[in-house]
């Protein structure tokens, strides 16, 4: 995911924050090869013209923006000039705008899952690269959304497309085939020839296929395969986030190894671009590890009202919950469970200054070092305080119910929309909702607040698990003799020792 903290619900804000000033846009895409746009639009009136110029981790995006005319109410030219890349200055305040952006796809294929880009057959439109980070003139922090007001103001967006091409997105169409956007930082356009759309409702969420290219899965296999996944991560929390999402899913726009995937997640649209692995089998087990985790960020944090840089908690914390969600739906194994987990702790073994920040310190400087405490070592705190949690318990409670106890808190419901963005600190909350179990009230201090060490052997021993090291490789595996409370926790997360299937697991 992503920096997007909030999923606004469209309808309730776009009709009550309706002002004489709403932005429109429109996007026309050059039917050449070199793919670029011209953006023309309206606004509040403004001197400083800025965009923005890295994106999660992607650089120098400003410099993609050139040829930029300002003009005031009735039409006359105001001059401007450049500044920096991307960042212009007006002689006098401009409300209406014309710009061109050359967006040819990213050079690492990973990044174009989190930027706009085009080819000869289809794009991303991403407004967050596309608009102004704020016509009004404040400057914003890229990470600090409770300041980038003016982007995240309601606008109408008019696309005009290339001939043969269409356009979909989550984003509210109105009569005239107006997009209604409620906060253009998360509105993600697939556009193309040939986009194939299909639709199914699970669990109360309708879920829009967008799909384009071939793989060994059918668009209705990814359509099912994402359907369970929401039904589960919808029992684990109760409710659906929102009533409508979409699933994009585009080949690279570069030659990608068949095996890599990259996906973020903007509100409740998920973008995900995949390799093609020849085998039906494993290209849907490759579909699944993203789909699992990508689809819980509509959950957390897109439908949470929290601030601040909890990624310990919505990025490793999530690694671990897709992959109990996929030992859930047999997408696998207990064991390959394990071999994850025993994955994270050498990738947070090997990263540099490892036990140097605590989780929350090193979620501030995601991009900048903290990434393997982020992901990996949280993935593992993840599973210590999930094996705790049971055992305490008595399989009474899990990881499912902070989950589900800080959904029912924090929601960001329909009806308080807008409102809901002054939200509370992030940590602060998961560290309150991980004490409230017995038992459980020092270990947030321990290994999530404090730069702790982790001996994983003494750490899983306790509940029946081993550890064995194969040079720099960690395997972890079931102890030869368990006791019953070990056991009953072990079947709890899908370990079966009845059967010699790993793939069956006892009925429950
Ligand atoms: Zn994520």
């Amino acid at each position: 995911m992503v920096l997007t903290l909030f999923f606004i619900a469209l309808l309730s804000c776009v009709t009550s924050i309706a002002s004489a000033q709403q932005t429109s846009i429109a996007i026309r895409v050059l039917p050449d090869s070199n793919g670029r746009v011209v953006v023309e639009g309206s606004c509040a009136p403004a001197t400083a013209w800025s965009f923005r110029d890295s994106y999660a981790g992607v650089l120098n995006l400003g410099s993609r923006v050139d040829g930029l005319r300002l003009f005031d109410a009735a039409g006359t030219e105001i001059t401007n000039r450049k500044i920096a890349p991307g960042q212009f200055q007006a002689a006098t305040p401009a409300s209406k705008f014309r710009y061109e952006v050359s967006l040819a796809p990213p050079l690492r294929p990973a990044d174009a899952a989190k930027v706009s880009w085009l080819n000869s057959d289809r794009g991303l439109l991403m407004l967050r690269d596309l608009l102004p980070v704020s016509p009004s003139g404040a400057s914003a922090k890229d990470h600090d959304r409770t300041k980038d007001q003016a982007v995240g103001e309601p606008a109408t967006l008019r696309l005009s497309l290339p001939e043969g091409w269409v356009a979909h997105s989550n984003e509210a169409q109105n009569a005239a085939g107006e997009f209604e956007i409620a906060d253009a930082d998360l509105a993600v356009f697939a556009v193309g020839h040939q986009l194939r759309i299909s639709t199914a409702t699970t669990a109360g969420m309708t879920l829009s296929l967008v799909a384009a290219g071939d793989w060994a899965f059918t668009d209705s296999d990814a359509l099912e395969l994402a359907g369970q996944v929401v039904k589960a991560h919808r029992d684990v929390f109760g409710a659906v986030p929102s009533r409508r999402a979409t699933l994009i899913l585009f080949p690279f726009p570069q030659s990608g190894a068949p095996d890599k995937w990259s996906a973020e997640t903007r509100g409740a649209s998920v973008t995900l671009l995949i390799g093609k692995l020849p085998s039906k089998v494993a290209a849907l087990a490759q579909l699944s590890v993203p789909l699992t985790h990508e689809l819980l960020h509509f959950w957390v944090p897109n439908g949470l009202t929290l601030d601040g840089d909890y990624d310990w908690f919505y990025e490793g914390f999530t690694i671990y919950q897709a992959a109990r969600i996929a030992v859930r739906l047999d997408r696998l194994t207990f064991q390959e469970f394990l071999n994850a987990i025993g994955r994270a702790y050498d990738g947070y073994s090997a990263g540099i200054d490892h036990d140097r920040w605590s989780l929350v310190e090193a979620s501030k400087r995601r991009w900048t070092g903290g990434e393997s405490s982020v992901y990996s070592k949280s993935m593992v705190i993840a599973f210590l305080y999930d094996l705790k949690l049971r055992s305490l318990s008595h399989n009474k409670h899990s990881l499912d119910d902070v989950y589900r106890n800080i959904f029912r808190e924090y929601h960001s419901s329909e009806i308080r929309g807008r409102q809901a963005r002054q939200g509370s600190d992030g940590s602060e909350v998961v560290l309150k909702a991980f004490s409230d179990y017995s038992g459980m009230q020092d270990f947030g201090r321990l290994f999530v607040s404090n730069a702790a060490a982790i001996n994983l052997a003494e750490q899983l021993a306790p509940f029946g698990l081993q550890v064995e090291t194969f040079g720099l490789r960690t395997r972890i595996g079931v102890s030869e003799t368990l006791t019953r409370q070990q056991r009953d926790l072990l079947h709890d997360l899908g370990y079966n020792d009845y059967v010699r299937s790993p793939r069956q697991r006892k009925p429950s």
